[in-house]
């Protein structure tokens, strides 16, 4: 993230809006993404504002820009050479008008307050859109798994929930995985829980094992979901996947699944990514030799390479050097910038869906917007995720166990509800295809709505 935009009458905000990112930038000093989460948001609620002059009134705008609680906490821990080591742990509480909180945990070593609040924001809209019953959190720690025993990631789960179990409850506040915090993690962060509280309350974490109460579908959800809503967006110029060249940025939980949807639906996927650069293979990907090498190996994309002729490996260089017809980034914040837009478009780019949570700069949204292609905003297109999360809490709390294909079509259906919400509120507004504003919009009277009916809380 580069600069946190100044409020010098330049941020292009509605006069209205002026002074509410003023005081976000004042609270929230040195807090770039989450300045940039709020700008992008605030900088589309014109059309609602104009139109519901009472949340003005009731300062919902304010009172969203500020979460309920935030909780930041000392995690130490023993690692396997008997040392002792301290590292940080977040949880912010978003917004809980539509429900617990809800919102993963990461463990990074750029996890900070910033970021985890720009993704708790982006996550009370993402989770409205849904249309189920969830408020918008976020956490995580500083803590880096890579490296890592088995023992020390264990040890180091137990001791971050042996503080984080005070704050979270399948009513209250329901955490999940994000980068660097799958089923292992979710798995040691259960046990810790149970073991603290005495309570086998399966709706306090989702992400889990499937013999434990995890849902099907929830590993691959948010790619699949991912994929959806590009063949719902390109659906409304009459179009499809099927035979389009596709690069999915990753190699992690989302690209790997958005890669199996998107083949399956046709798509050509000629290129991918981790950490260490790209992979471009034109022969299109092997998705099971990647699964063995990311999922099961944990071992870097590169060696991909000695396996498959025909293909190679860029070292740090940008996926977004490949040109492609539909491009999902799928990796991390940032990781697709102004230049990496041009590069796209000037090569006949025709849908951008973003799996990753915020994953192209503001400037790159600025360029992709005004292109008129199609681009889908993180908070609709990977919805999918979180959504399935609600089915997993909802099979809980019945005490049932859903198939794939039945799990797997409720989410075709949230997914083309959530195109369909966005889709419909940027005609509404004026400027229809714009996916940016129908989802800003749709989610924010979501959200206003409830907390308007709920008074001053
Ligand atoms: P993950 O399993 O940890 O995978 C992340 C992948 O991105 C890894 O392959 C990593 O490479 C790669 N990567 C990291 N930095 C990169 C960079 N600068 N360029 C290219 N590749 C890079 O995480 P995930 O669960 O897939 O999450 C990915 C994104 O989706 C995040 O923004 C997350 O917040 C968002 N998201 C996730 C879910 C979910 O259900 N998991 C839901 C909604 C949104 P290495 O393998 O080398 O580490």
């Amino acid at each position: 993230m580069n600069s946190t935009p100044t409020n010098s009458g330049s941020t292009g905000l509605h006069p209205r809006l002026d002074s509410v990112f003023e005081t976000v930038v004042r609270r929230n000093p040195a807090e770039p993404e989450f300045h940039e989460a709020v700008i992008g948001v605030l900088g589309t609620l014109g059309p609602v504002i104009e139109k519901h002059p009472e949340y003005l009134e009731a300062r919902l705008v304010e009172r969203i820009c500020e979460p309920e609680r935030q909780i930041i906490f000392r995690v130490p821990w023993t690692d396997d050479q008997g040392q002792v080591q301290v590292n940080r742990g977040y949880r912010v509480e978003f917004n809980g008008a539509l429900g617990p909180f809800k919102g993963g945990m990461r463990f990074h070593p750029s996890v900070s307050s910033s970021i985890v609040k720009f993704l708790g924001f982006e996550q009370i809209f993402k989770n409205a859109l849904t249309g189920l019953p969830l408020g918008g959190g976020k956490g995580g720690s500083d803590f880096s798994p890579k490296g890592r025993s088995p023992g020390e990631v264990m040890r180091f789960c137990q001791a971050l929930m042996t503080e984080l179990h005070r704050h979270i409850g399948e009513y209250t506040d329901v955490p999940a995985g994000d980068i660097g915090v799958g089923e292992r993690e979710i798995g040691y962060l259960f046990g810790q829980y149970r073991r603290i509280t005495n309570r086998y309350e399966s709706g306090v974490l989702t992400g889990k094992g499937l013999t434990w109460g995890g849902a099907r579908v929830r590993k691959e959800a948010t790619g699949y979901g991912c994929a959806f809503f590009v063949e719902e967006m390109l659906k409304t110029k009459d179009s499809s996947l099927d035979g389009r060249t596709v690069t999915v940025s990753g190699a992690g939980n989302v690209a790997i699944y958005a890669i199996e949807k998107v083949q399956q639906l046709g798509g050509e996927v000629i290129g991918c990514s981790d950490s260490k650069g790209y992979l471009h293979d034109p022969a299109g990907l092997d998705l099971e030799l990647i699964k063995q090498i990311k999922e099961v190996e944990r071992a870097p994309l590169e060696k991909y390479t000695s396996e498959k002729s025909g293909s190679r490996f860029v070292a740090d260089a940008p996926l977004w050097d490949l040109p492609t017809e539909v491009a999902l980034p799928c990796a991390t914040q940032n990781e697709l910038d102004a230049d990496d837009a041009r590069k796209l478009l000037d090569s006949g780019l025709a849908a951008v869906a973003e799996g990753a949570n915020m994953p192209c700069t503001a400037d790159a949204v600025a360029l992709l917007r005004e292109s008129g292609i199609l681009y889908g905003p993180g908070k609709a297109a990977n919805a999918g995720g979180v959504a399935t999360s609600a089915l997993e809490m909802q099979q809980n709390a019945s005490r049932d166990s859903w198939t794939f294909e039945h799990t797997e079509k409720r989410l075709l259906e949230i997914m083309r509800d959530v195109h369909r919400s966005c889709h419909e509120m940027a005609e509404d507004c004026g400027v229809p295809g714009d996916y940016v504003v129908g989802a800003n919009n749709a989610s924010f009277v979501r959200v206003a709505e409830a907390m308007l009916a709920m008074g001053v809380t």
